[in-house]
């Protein structure tokens, strides 16, 4: 056949004849294997071959040659390849087009003597692709050596991807006859992760952001279509640079992504794909399916880790493309009632807007133990598992799946057998909790006496619930910018107000601590201009924020002492670092106060401020910020973050250290005497004082007013009600000056010997 000559007609024509060889008129009443059989000849005459042949991979992982034009029909349903076998076996695998000329010649060819192959030296295959995954291959072959050029082997790739849209949807075959057809990853599997909130739940999986899927895949005029895609790629380039001018780093993606974004819209390959399956008959929408599904393919195997990335941004990109050709229609999304959300991160506010009672997990591609959503997870008491590699990949939307936050693992489609014992799992969970609510109105005491008050960490209006479900004495720590950080806008002065005496009428008499907005690091408020930082963690956050803009830390102040008046009202500042800062914030209070008085509003009964220690700096400042406050909470997370400096919410370093620690320990007891010797009540509100064996280390130190998550109350009750302090403390004091970099092992086997429940 002349070089070049095939497709002359371009691929438009042929999609036309295909779509209506599949579902023309007649067609329903047509058997599938005939209309197949219609297919590859059409294709083969449109593409000057001799040979069209369609495989189907089966979950077996064989490569079954369902259709063929010329080679022998007997080997339809006959021939299957193992995984990789075979030069199509080499298309799947590398979910990428090959061409040849000389077939027989290259190192991977395999010699089926049931498909009459032998005269065809010329080949073409091309991945159907779903998803980024081969579900089978299309192939043509020509008797001469010759050489495919280019557009054709993009004509096969626009035709491939039309036929996997096809056989995927259950128009080609019957669901009966793809029963075995691997479309989408079926088969159970299991992820090792890492254990970001405990809990165990099974659900259908939704997809964060999930891959809008083209509605239509051919256009009816290309030229009109051509005009979309310009116009949408335009838009979309224009909405990069008003995000990156506005240095809109700290809402949503980080400048970083964002210029890589506007680089890649750049990209000319990517616009030439885009503009070249356009061209052949696709719409605009299913151009950048196409595109993305081939970047998919080709980056999956990579193991680099930058690769990788750049993956995730090309799709994150291509899924902005298709949101601007939909019309920017995001809209409030239905959830199932069981629904595990599967994200590759998430940020706290993402996971926020979702509708709380239908969440049941959630797991991550990537993220950390520290970081908010974390965090956020386990406020609202769901399994959340975290780094689980290729875990997006491995699932479509409905699946089901199981979040192990017990073990950090996740299992994907999993068997009934496996269904069943997690069930039963469960089914123990619910028990333990009982046990515990059975505990909710004992005194958490040591079997020596120590009187420990256990307080419970919130900020969402469904932790008020838990206050009572865990009988937690009050809220050492309650995270007011949560509130801020579902809301779309600024909340008024009165809707803080409100929320804050909702809370305080729900304790009751119990205590409640406020601590004033932290907003920065990881926390961000999209309506809140802020300046890019190259640090956040290390930024102006929380109450650097609160200083430098007044206005917003006062508007707070005046909302929480009005939710006050007339009852006890307990502050305290986030992220002090210097006494100054302190002393500044609480003159804000004072002139806060001022104001109220003049206009003769009542004032709380009682008014505590104190500040959060998770700076280091003040670990040797400690003589002149303890006579200032009222009382100190110990921010863990934050503390150990800095003195470790290991970003919390960076997966590379976050668990680099052992909150376990001399160090760690040393630090904690420290400002433990500190606060013994000058009287000032002190607690812990880190999440280390949820988890029973960290808690124990705590008690021991002397610390005696723990502030956990809701899900951590029972369990470090439990601990508490069976500890000796005396006996505890004897062991403990060796373990600070071990030369170990952790000491977790020592206190577990010291708490195993004193017959701890930890
Ligand atoms: C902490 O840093 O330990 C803390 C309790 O505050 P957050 O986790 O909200 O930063
Ligand atoms: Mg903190």
């Amino acid at each position: 056949m002349p070089a070049g000559g095939a497709m002359t007609r371009g691929p438009r024509i042929l999609l036309r004849q295909i779509r209506e060889a599949l579902g023309g008129a007649g067609a329903g009443a047509t058997p599938a294997q005939d209309r197949l059989n219609m297919v590859v000849r059409i294709i083969a005459r449109s593409m000057v071959a001799e040979v069209c042949s369609i495989y189907l991979r089966r979950a077996s992982g064989e490569l079954e040659l369902f259709a063929t034009e010329g080679l022998n029909p007997d080997a339809v349903h006959n021939t299957r390849l193992r995984p990789g076998e075979g030069l199509v076996g080499e298309v799947a695998r590398m979910a990428q087009p090959i061409s040849l000329s000389d077939a027989p010649s290259h190192p991977a060819f395999s010699y089926r003597p049931e498909t009459g192959e032998d005269p065809y030296h010329a080949f073409l295959g091309a991945p159907l692709l779903r998803g980024g995954r081969a579900i089978g291959v299309l192939v043509v072959q020509n008797r001469t050596e010759r050489r495919y050029d280019e557009e054709e082997v993009e004509d096969i790739q626009t035709i491939a991807m039309v036929l996997s849209e096809t056989v995927a949807s259950g128009e080609l075959l019957a669901q009966d006859e793809l029963r075995d057809v691997e479309l989408a990853p079926h088969r159970p599997e299991r992820l090792k992760g890492q254990k970001f909130a405990d809990g165990l739940a099974f659900g259908r999986v939704v997809l964060h952001e999930a891959p809008l899927a083209p509605e239509r895949l051919l256009s009816d005029d290309p030229a009109m279509e051509e005009a979309r895609l310009k116009l949408a790629l335009a838009t979309l380039k224009t909405g990069l640079d008003v995000m990156l001018d506005k240095g809109q780093g700290l809402a949503g993606p980080s400048f970083e992504v964002l210029e890589t974004y506007r680089m890649f819209a750049d990209d000319r390959g990517w616009n030439r794909s885009l503009e070249e399956a356009v061209r052949n008959g696709l719409t605009a929408e299913a151009a950048v399916d196409r595109v993305r599904n081939e970047h998919r393919a080709r980056f999956a195997q990579a193991r680099d880790p930058y690769i990788r990335e750049r993956l995730h941004d090309f799709e994150d990109l291509a899924n902005r493309l298709l949101r601007v050709l939909a019309g920017d229609k995001p809209g409030e999304r239905e959830l199932p009632d069981d629904a595990i959300l599967v994200a590759r991160n998430l940020g706290p506010a993402d996971l926020l807007e979702y509708p709380r009672d239908k969440l049941k997990g959630l797991l991550l591609e990537e993220g950390s133990a520290a970081s908010h959503a974390a965090i956020v997870a386990r406020a609202l008491q769901i399994p959340c598992v975290g780094r689980l590699m290729g875990l997006r990949d491995r699932l479509s939307e409905g699946d089901i799946v199981i979040a192990d936050g017990e073990t950090g693992e996740a299992y994907l489609r999993p068997r009934p057998d496996m269904l069943e014992a997690v069930q039963s799992r469960m089914a123990v969970r619910d028990q333990r909790r009982a046990e515990f609510a059975q505990l909710r109105d004992t005194p958490a005491v040591t079997l020596d006496g120590q009187r420990i008050s256990l307080l419970t960490n919130a900020g969402l209006a469904v932790d008020l619930e838990n206050l009572k479900e865990t009988g937690a004495e009050g809220i050492g720590l309650f995270r007011t910018e949560f509130q801020f950080m579902v809301s779309d806008e600024l909340p008024r002065l009165d809707a803080q107000t409100a929320l804050y005496k909702l809370v305080l009428d729900a304790a009751g008499d119990r205590p409640v601590t406020f601590r004033t907005l932290d907003i920065g690091g990881d926390k961000v408020l999209p309506y809140l201009e802020a300046e890019r930082e190259e640090n956040p963690a290390l930024g102006r956050r929380a109450i650097r924020l609160g200083l430098d803009r007044p206005s917003l830390l006062r508007m707070q102040l005046r909302a929480l002492l009005a939710a006050g008046a007339g009852r006890e009202l307990r502050v305290m500042f986030p992220m002090i670092a210097t006494v100054d800062e302190f002393r500044a914030a609480r003159e804000l209070v004072d002139v806060e106060c001022a104001w109220a008085r003049r206009r003769g509003r009542a004032l709380p009964a009682l008014l505590r401020v104190g500040a959060m220690v998770e700076c280091p700096s003040l670990l040797w400042h400690l003589d002149a910020l303890l006579p200032l406050t009222d009382f100190v909470s110990i921010g863990t997370n934050d503390l150990f973050q800095y003195m470790y400096a290991a970003d919390r919410t960076n997966p590379l370093v976050s668990d680099r250290y052992d909150p376990l620690s001399p160090p760690t320990l040393r630090a904690l007891q420290t400002i433990q005497k500190a606060c013994a010797d000058t009287g000032t009540p002190v607690s812990i509100c880190g999440e280390l004082a949820g988890r029973p064996l960290e808690a124990f280390a705590l008690i021991t130190l002397g610390f005696t007013r723990l502030s956990a998550p809701a899900g951590g109350v029972g369990p470090v009750k439990r601990m508490i009600l069976s500890a000796d302090l005396t006996a505890a403390r004897r062991g403990m004091t060796n373990l600070l000056n071990l030369s170990t970099g952790s000491v977790r092992n020592e206190i577990e086997s010291l708490a195993r010997k004193l017959n701890v429940s930890v």
